[in-house]
């Protein structure tokens, strides 16, 4: 059943994109790796570049007013370094769905395989655990210092407003930002979860590391862990790990909230670079 879902997936994707010759005689693994990693490509490039032109160009008054955005030598080694660790991402993917295919977790193949509030209540848990568990990989990525050093690290270099960049939500070490989606494979073996929605958040996942590294100092809607708050992560290296929601830092005491008069390039209130604050 799972095989005959991916199998439609790739035909579909593939077809669209691609000619047949190309693809059809490869073995099924090799097309879902080719599917994963073409559908990440798109999305990262995608959204990446919408939230460039937006941010840079056509909202630049607003958000860049008394600053430099961040250089094309920044934003380009941001991709190159994105561009080299999707492959690894895909392939994390396409073993997931492995797993997956052969019965291994708990996943479920059709919604109407449970009721609609035992689906909901699923995903919660689901949700739950990717909260709890992504936080945890992420403290101990700064926490163990052969991981930050040798993994974490590299993502780190990006560590002003105007140096961090949409572009720098996938610029991760392939283990690290392998290690970061480990707990949506991990989730599936404890609840159960309905395969397409499992992969509709795989993917949901690389659009928010996007969005938390967009320029845009939105006010947050509470209690989501919008880029101010994970711009603050970027600056000081030891506040908001939390990935959906502030929610893991605030019961953890490793939250910092930004304020409305903090500094523009850090967001944080106590910065002494007073030319760039608000007020
Ligand atoms: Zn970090
Ligand atoms: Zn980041």
């Amino acid at each position: 059943m799972f095989v005959e879902e991916n199998s439609n997936n790739n035909h579909m994707i593939l077809g669209m994109l691609m000619p047949k010759w190309m693809w059809e005689s490869l073995p099924h693994f090799y097309q879902t790796w080719m599917r994963n990693y073409i559908s990440a490509t798109i999305i990262y490039l995608g959204f990446g570049f919408f939230f460039y032109i937006y941010s840079y160009h056509l909202q630049r008054n607003i958000y860049f007013a008394r600053e430099s955005i961040p250089s094309n030598k920044a934003i380009f080694s941001q991709i190159i370094v994105s561009m080299k660790a999707i492959p690894a991402y895909s392939c994390y993917v396409t073993i997931s769905e492995y797993v997956i295919e052969n019965g291994w977790t708990k996943c479920f193949s059709r919604a109407n395989d449970v009721s609609v509030l035992t689906y909901l209540l699923y995903l919660v848990i689901y949700l739950l655990i990717i909260e709890v568990a992504i936080y945890w990989v992420h403290r101990l990525l700064h926490d163990i210092k052969p991981l930050y050093k040798y993994l974490h690290s590299s993502h780190h270099v990006y560590n002003k407003k105007n140096i961090i960049s949409p572009f720098a939500g996938l610029a991760f070490h392939p283990i690290d930002g392998i290690l970061q989606a480990m707990p949506h494979l991990m989730a599936l073996f404890i609840v159960p979860m309905h395969f397409s929605m499992h992969v509709k958040l795989m993917f949901i996942e690389g659009i928010w590391t996007i969005l938390i590294h967009d320029p845009i100092n939105v006010k947050n809607i509470w209690p989501m862990m919008g880029s101010t708050y994970h711009t603050i992560h970027h600056t000081t290296y030891k506040h908001n790990y939390g990935h959906y929601t502030i929610l893991m830092d605030w019961m953890f005491g490793t939250l910092t909230h930004p304020k409305d008069d903090a500094c523009q390039r850090c967001y944080i209130l106590e910065c002494n670079d007073l030319r760039l604050r608000t007020t």
